[in-house]
């Protein structure tokens, strides 16, 4: 049940997007839950695809999978590793959800006849959604980032419908706006006009903000603040310096240097139920990102999107966090290397995975770069080089070492060639009939499933026990007809679901390789700050290892 007085603290993004309003949300989360307050971070997404399954990565980013299955915006990722812990599917909500629900109900006559409008029944539905994920998890205070940027037509019902909470819990209701301000070039100084523009826009929707943050270059000054207050009708503490720091997870801390928490807690009338600020492991964790000396070279070895470095490591955000978090564990700063599998066509390139430490081959959908892959794939494997697979990584890993080791020379996966002779990678039967009915939304093996560990492996042994959940995404599988030739050398499957019908991790044992393993699942989603996921600190401790050879 929803907590008595519930807070919520609703976020707003004003002059433009890519500010770090995620970051900005996860970070107020991540100093209230310091502050002993049981927190929910909620994501809503104005645009109308009823989750973020069928988007294209290389625009919008990582596809993000919850623990239940639901795929979600990259967002989610950064609110769970802030906060370290599981969030619920109520904790997403998309125009999209709120619409097929809206017209599926008024389908079956749920609005008794009346005219179903946007107002009020799309902002009463988003409402209930939002209490609802407070319902849930029992939490005491809500953080809801609104997707977008102020004055977007999209999102204009999501503040609407913040509004309306705003009056319906009196005194449980604030309302923070994440500005930008810029200092362009030929005039050198910070402008202060465009927040000033979008607090007025926020405040045509009969919406004003409790506090500002102003994300900026460089610290604020105090006249900044004090020009952003009269004009913003805020008072100059509420306006809160964010100039680009090193690490996003710095952003907490240099939040309570203009002391945000206590402002929050204040204004929503948490001080009694607040305790004092336990931040110290997290601090430490952010200490040991800035002094690493030593580097661990890793190569993404993925498909080339054309798009640049930028959109790159955005659709594979969660696996390069995973890889930071055990590298800060071990003591070395991760230098990441992306590589296009495409250019290993031309085997000449392939001696340039020997400088690297550690290769992996990330999750993936399709045919472009494979032929590069599964070279690269069979160079670390034969150079020794530590590998890890994530998902399609694992696939391509178990077709290369059926091509090359045990001689099926057409091995292949159904999802490049379903025809072959040899599909060693096969489509999963229930996935089969979502295919035949062109079903594609939300329609791959989703979520956590448990897999059980053999005794003896690496796994096994990286993990310290028999049973793991972690998050799948994919609809292809190891192919059940071929499991024992594939299992006739070296090759351990040494991760199966309980029916022992899916194969979730492959291996070699550390006497053949010291680190070729892949994973069908995505343990990247469950790495956490202060919790790396034990089997890339397994990967990057090899990869160490590689270096003092
Ligand atoms: N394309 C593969 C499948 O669907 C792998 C998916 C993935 O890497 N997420 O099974």
């Amino acid at each position: 049940m929803r907590k008595k007085d519930h807070k919520y603290i609703f976020v707003i993004g004003g002059v433009m997007s890519g500010v770090g309003k995620g970051i900005a949300v996860s970070s107020i989360g991540k100093i209230l839950q310091s502050k002993g307050l049981n927190v929910n971070l909620v994501k809503v997404d104005p645009y109308l695809n009823v989750d973020a399954g069928t988007m294209n990565p290389t625009e919008h980013g990582e596809t993000f999978v919850l623990k239940s299955g639901l795929e979600t915006d990259q967002d989610m990722g950064n609110y769970e590793r802030f906060l370290g812990k599981d969030l619920g599917e109520e904790n997403y909500i998309t125009s999209g959800m709120v619409y097929q629900y809206v017209i599926e109900k008024e389908r079956n006559l749920g609005y008794g006849g009346k005219c179903v409008e946007a107002i009020p029944h799309i902002r009463d539905e988003i409402v209930r959604r939002i209490e609802r994920a407070a319902d849930v998890n029992g939490s005491e205070v809500s953080v809801i980032e609104i997707g977008g940027t102020v004055g977007d037509f999209q999102n204009a019902m999501f503040i609407e419908a913040a509004r309306v909470m705003h009056m319906a819990h009196p005194g449980n209701v604030m309302f923070i706006m994440v500005t930008y301000l810029p200092i362009p070039g030929k005039i050198g100084e910070m402008k202060t006009k465009p927040t000033q523009n979008a607090i007025r826009q926020l405040n045509s929707y009969g919406v004003q903000p409790d506090v500002i943050i102003a994300r900026s270059e460089v610290p604020l000054d105090k006249k900044r603040k004090e020009k952003i207050a009269v004009s913003c009708s805020v008072r100059s503490e509420d306006v809160i310096s964010a100039p680009d720091i090193e690490s996003i997870y710095d952003v907490p801390i240099n939040f309570e240097r203009d002391h945000l928490g206590d402002i929050v807690l204040s204004k929503l009338d948490l001080h009694k139920r607040a305790g004092k600020m336990k931040i110290t492991q997290w601090k430490s964790f952010v200490a040991r990102i800035k002094k690493q000396k030593k580097t661990v070279r890793i190569a993404i070895v993925g498909k080339y999107f054309g798009t640049g470095d930028f959109t790159l490591s955005d659709s594979y955000l969660s696996v390069i966090e995973a890889i930071k978090f055990s590298a800060y564990k071990l003591g070395v700063e991760p230098e990441i290397h992306w590589l296009n599998s495409q250019d290993f066509e031309d085997k000449r390139k392939l001696d340039t995975l020997k400088k690297f430490q550690g290769v992996i081959v990330p999750g993936g959908f399709g045919e472009t770069g494979i032929a590069g892959k599964l070279a690269a794939i069979q160079y670390v494997r034969e150079k020794k080089i530590p590998y890890f697979g994530l998902c399609y990584g694992m696939q391509l890993m178990v077709i290369e070492y059926a091509r090359n080791v045990l001689k099926i020379k057409d091995a292949n996966t159904v999802e490049i060639d379903a025809k072959g002779l040899n599909p060693v990678i096969g489509l999963m039967p229930e996935q089969k009939k979502k295919l035949e009915k062109e079903e594609y939304g939300a329609s791959m093996r989703l979520g956590s499933f448990p897999a059980y560990l053999k005794k003896g492996t690496l796994a096994r042994k990286l993990y310290g026990k028999e049973i793991v959940g972690e998050r799948h995404r994919h609809r292809y599988e190891v192919n059940p007809e071929y499991i024992e030739i594939l299992s006739s050398k070296d090759l351990i499957f040494s991760g199966v679901s309980p029916d022992k019908r899916l194969m979730e991790i492959a291996e070699l044992p550390l006497k053949k390789h010291p680190f070729f393993l892949g994973t069908q699942f995505h343990p990247e989603f469950q790495a956490r700050p202060l919790d790396p996921h034990p089997l890339f600190t397994g990967f990057i401790k090899a990869a160490i290892k590689r270096r003092t050879k």
